[in-house]
């Protein structure tokens, strides 16, 4: 899990500015503990896999079902959406 501490340490190894990491701090605090790696990742600009996953994740409220349920087909990122292939219980019969 990513810390507010953690953050800071982060700030010093990648050089962001105390405005954004005030912006990521604020971010971090309303995303559950679960996607707080990814969107980590994303945002130190290493993964753009990272990015369109948490970008989809926080779209739908960080809510995996609904990015796989996600009906807006004009989205750019609509084509390279996670959780596509996401597997249900009504699957598996
Ligand atoms: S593909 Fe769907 S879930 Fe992802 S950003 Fe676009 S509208 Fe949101």
């Amino acid at each position: 899990m990513m810390t507010l501490t953690g953050v800071k340490s982060k700030r010093k190894r990648t050089g962001m500015t105390a405005k954004r990491q005030a912006a990521i701090e604020e971010r971090l605090a309303q995303i559950p503990d679960l996607y707080k790696s990814i969107y980590w990742r994303a945002v130190e600009g290493k993964s753009m896999r990272a990015s369109v996953n948490a970008q989809c994740l926080e779209c739908v409220g960080w809510v995996r079902a609904e990015v796989h349920l996600c009906t807006d087909l004009g989205c750019p990122l609509y084509s390279k959406r996670p959780y596509q292939r996401i597997k249900h219980k009504s699957d598996e019969a």
